[in-house]
C-alpha cells in the first residue's frame, strides 16, 4: 500500500509518499522564509498554494510512482496556521477526488510521535515535541495520546527565533544560536521557568533581551539561552518518564536538531535507564513522509474522511484525536 501525505501546518509545504514499513519512496519539501519578521499566516499559505502542486509532481518522480498506484491520500488537519492548513487540505481533496481515493486526515502531533516511533523501533516511547509553534511531552495511555506537559506561552522554536531577530538576526533562529552557543564561556542568570510539568518561555525571552542591551556577549547568551531552555525540556521529560513508568523517549519537531539538546536527552534517559531516538533531520522537522506514514496507520484502522466532513482544525488537540491503531 502506498500514501501519499501533505504536510502544510506552518511555513513547511511537503509532500511524501511512503510504503509498507515506513519506506520513505520520496519526500519533496518547500519552506515559507519571511522577507523580515515572523511568519505571517497568509503569505506562507499563498507559499503552499503555489508551491504544492509540483511538490505532488515532483514526490510522484521521485518516487517512481504513477497515481493510480496510490492507495489514499492523507493530510495534516491540525493543529497549524487556519490558511496554511487551508491550502494542503485543498490539493489533498482535489487529488482524493481526481483519484477518486480514499481522504485521510492526521493529526500533525501525532504524526510526530509516529514516525519517530515506526524509525526508532520502540514500541511506546514518550516523545518529547520541540517545534516552533508547539511544545509538549506527549505518551500513550488508554486509546489517546496525552499531552503531559506543554509550554505555556509561545514554542521553544519560537522562542529562539524571538531572541535571535531582537538580537539582529534572521529567521529561523535555532540553528544560528547553535553556532553561536558553541562559542559561549559563562553561562547567564536567566528565569528556569517549569511550573509542574509545564514551562514557559517568554519571561526568559525579556530577561534576555534585557541582558542584550546591557552588553552581554553574543556567544554567551546563545549558550545560556540554549542550556537554560533545554534544561526545562530536559527537566519536565524526566518528570513525565517517571510519572508514566516509561523508559524511552524519541524526539521531534525543529528544535530536535539541536545537538545539545539531543545531547541532554540522551544523557537524561540513558542515566535512567533508559534509550533515545531522534529521528534524521529530514523526518524531525515539519514533512509529508511522517504523514503518510501516520496515514496508513489511520487507514488501516478505517480513519478516513468525506471530503464534507474534512474541514481543518487549526486548535485540533492531540488527546482527542482517536488513534484506533494503537492498543493498550
Ligand atoms: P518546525 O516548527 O518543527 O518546522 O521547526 C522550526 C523551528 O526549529 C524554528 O523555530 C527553528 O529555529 C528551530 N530549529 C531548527 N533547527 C534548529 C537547531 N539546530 N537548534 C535549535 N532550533 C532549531
Ligand atoms: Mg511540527
Amino acid at each position: 500500500m502506498v500514501v501519499l501525505g501533505i504536510e502544510s501546518t506552518a511555513h513547511t509545504a511537503s509532500v511524501g509518499i511512503v510504503g509498507e514499513d515506513a519506506k520513505v519512496l520520496s519526500l519533496a519539501s518547500d519552506f515559507y522564509l519571511p522577507p523580515t519578521g515572523g511568519i505571517h499566516p497568509r503569505e506562507a499559505a499563498n507559499h503552499h498554494v503555489e508551491v504544492l502542486p509540483s511538490l505532488v509532481g515532483k514526490a510522484l518522480e521521485a518516487a517512481n510512482v504513477r497515481p493510480n498506484e496510490v492507495d489514499a491520500v492523507a493530510f495534516a488537519q491540525g493543529p497549524g496556521l487556519g490558511p496554511c492548513l487551508r491550502a494542503g487540505a485543498t490539493v489533498a481533496r482535489m487529488l482524493s477526488l481526481a483519484w477518486n481515493r480514499p481522504l485521510v486526515p492526521v493529526n500533525h502531533c501525532v504524526a510526530h510521535v509516529e514516525i519517530a516511533r515506526v524509525l526508532s523501533g520502540l514500541d511506546d516511547p514518550l516523545l518529547l515535541y520541540a517545534s516552533g509553534g508547539n511544545t509538549q511531552v506527549i505518551a500513550y495511555a488508554r486509546g489517546r495520546y496525552r499531552v503531559l506537559g506543554e509550554t505555556l506561552d509561545i514554542g521553544v522554536g519560537n522562542f529562539l527565533d524571538k531572541f535571535w531577530l531582537g538580537l539582529g538576526g534572521t529567521f529561523p533562529g535555532g540553528p544560528a544560536i547553535e553556532a553561536e552557543a558553541l562559542r559561549g564561556t559563562e553561562l547567564l542568570d536567566l528565569p528556569f521557568s517549569v511550573h509542574g510539568m509545564d514551562v514557559a518561555f517568554s519571561g526568559m525571552l525579556t530577561a534576555a533581551l534585557a541582558l542584550h542591551a546591557k552588553g552581554a556577549k553574543r556567544p554567551d547568551l546563545a549558550y545560556s539561552v540554549e542550556v537554560t531552555a533545554y534544561s526545562m525540556l530536559t527537566e519536565i521529560t524526566e518528570r513525565a518518564l517517571a510519572h508514566r513508568g516509561k523508559e524511552a523517549v524519541v524526539l521531534g519537531g525543529g528544535v530536535a536538531c539541536n545537538g545539545r539538546l539531543r545531547e541532554m536527552v540522551r544523557v537524561m534517559a540513558e542515566s535512567r535507564g533508559g534509550a533515545t531516538f531522534a529521528p534524521p533531520k529530514s523526518l524531525c522537522v515539519d514533512n509529508g513522509a511522517m504523514i503518510a506514514w501516520t496515514g496508513h496507520l489511520a487507514f488501516h484502522a478505517g480513519v478516513t474522511t468525506s471530503v464534507e466532513g474534512s474541514a481543518v482544525q487549526p486548535r485540533q488537540r492531540t488527546d482527542l484525536v482517536p488513534t484506533p491503531w494503537r492498543k493498550d
